[in-house]
């Protein structure tokens, strides 16, 4: 997986509950996982306590591939982004294995953004020395 050094220092560190604390201590070792069921191996996003499909409390961090397709974007422009230096582009990310995530995406012209966009994971910086998931063009653009 790509890591990079955010071009913004003041982007905002995660916020862990008991819930998303093992996806945000993942992230610090540059791994992008999600829960996996331990009783039907059924994968979901956003974290929770119990699986969605069999109610099983058995989980486990499972490693994705960090490659995904933009379904969705946008580039908050006003009111300014809290902890962004210039407005930010946040993605809604569907990856290979089907689950969804809001990110955002680095490394491309805003006006060369498209849905469809091939992308994959990569770690930005924050300012207080944690790392979170985002994504970079996976494709010549
Ligand atoms: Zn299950």
């Amino acid at each position: 997986m790509t890591r990079i050094s955010s071009a913004n220092p003041h982007r905002p560190d995660p916020v862990l509950t008991i819930d998303t604390a093992f996806f945000w201590a993942a992230a610090d070792e540059g791994r992008f996982v999600a829960q996996q069921c331990g009783g039907c191996a059924t994968l979901w996003h956003p974290p929770r306590p119990v699986c969605p499909k069999c109610l099983s409390k058995e989980k486990h961090a499972h490693d994705l591939s960090g490659r995904g397709t933009v379904m969705s974007w946008i580039m908050p422009v006003h009111p300014p982004a809290h902890g962004f230096d210039a407005p930010p582009i946040v993605v809604l990310v569907e990856t290979e294995e089907g689950l969804r995530f809001v990110s955002n995406v680095e490394g491309i012209d805003p006006r060369q953004m498209k849905n469809g966009l091939k992308v994959e994971v990569a770690f930005a910086r924050t300012k207080g020395g944690h790392q979170v998931p985002i994504f970079v063009p996976a494709e010549e653009i």
